[in-house]
């Protein structure tokens, strides 16, 4: 089989340089385009160049459309707007879409299902093993107990960070929101200050630090009466969502149109 032509969306940010970094290294893929901002430095920059690593051939373009007519995949970790445009593209090419941006809306998420009529879209607010893993048993445990004991989810990155609560703070409410078979959105705390009054049974708080250099810790706290269960996951290095979104290209490659998450890439569904 042909290796995967892969084109990678915000190049030139802390994980499009991941992902130039660790394509050479994967078996089965190759990199054929690098997206970045148009108007910005890098437009015209070897990807390898930028990131210390030599030459690769691949300069960063600031044409969308015409890298990618030229891939199999777009993997795709830049903004919600940015990640908008490019789904309807996807779904105009047939490229499937791997997405790892964060911090999309309701209307950008309905966006995003359109697109996946046309084309196989792959969408995870964390693409690691460990984290995906976690989900799992953050939904088995949320069913095991119940609304009786208190779900809150804690999460810590990087100052630079500009969403939260992170996505995968709420792909964890969303697991623990299935294992108690209620909607997330009508049963959350996303952040409490002032006089807030007590804690309201059945919903999910969330609470988000930001601070140095730190990739994303986050700890899923079960509180009953008397006793405390806390899962913890902690990123040490972004390889683990790069290794995650190849691990997704080289799986999404003939599927048919669908939105899928990491949990099928994994085979950690059902
Ligand atoms: P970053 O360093 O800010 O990189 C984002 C890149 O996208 C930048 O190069 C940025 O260009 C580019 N970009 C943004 N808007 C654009 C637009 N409209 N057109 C063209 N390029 C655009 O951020 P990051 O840490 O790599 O994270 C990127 C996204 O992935 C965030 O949403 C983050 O939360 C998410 N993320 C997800 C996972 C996961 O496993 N799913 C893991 C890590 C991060 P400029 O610098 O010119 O703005």
């Amino acid at each position: 089989m042909n290796d995967l032509r892969l084109a990678v969306v915000g190049a030139a940010g802390r994980m499009g340089r991941m992902l130039v970094q660790t394509i050479p290294d994967t078996l089965g893929v190759r990199l054929v385009g690098a997206l970045g901002r148009a108007g910005s430095g890098c437009i015209g920059v070897d990807s390898g160049t930028l990131i210390g690593s030599g030459p690769n051939g691949v300069a960063i373009s600031d044409d969308p459309a015409a890298v990618a007519a030229q891939c199999d995949v777009l993997i795709d970790f830049s903004s919600p707007e940015n990640t908008v445009a490019l789904s309807g593209l996807c779904a105009q090419l047939g490229v499937a879409h791997v997405i790892g941006t964060t911090g999309l809306s309701a209307q950008d998420l309905e966006v995003v299902a359109e697109a996946s009529r046309k084309v196989a879209v792959v969408r995870s607010g964390n693409m690691s093993l460990g984290v995906n893993l976690l989900a799992v048993l953050v939904e088995k445990a949320a069913r095991a107990l119940g609304p009786a004991w208190d779900a809150e989810i804690v999460e810590m990155h990087h100052a630079k960070k500009v969403d939260a609560p992170s996505g995968t703070a709420l792909l964890l409410g969303e697991a623990a929101a299935r294992g108690r078979g209620i909607d997330l959105g009508e049963h959350s705390a996303r952040g409490r200050d002032g006089l807030t009054g007590p804690r309201k049974t059945g919903d999910i708080g969330f609470a988000s630090l930001r601070g140095g250099t730190v990739v994303g810790d986050h700890t899923v706290i079960l509180a009953g009466a008397g006793e405390r269960i806390e899962l913890t996951h902690r990123a040490e290095e972004r390889g683990i969502f790069a290794r995650g979104a190849l691990a997704a290209a080289l799986w999404v490659r003939g599927r048919p149109p669908g939105l899928y998450n990491m949990q099928d890439v994994l085979g950690l569904s059902g």
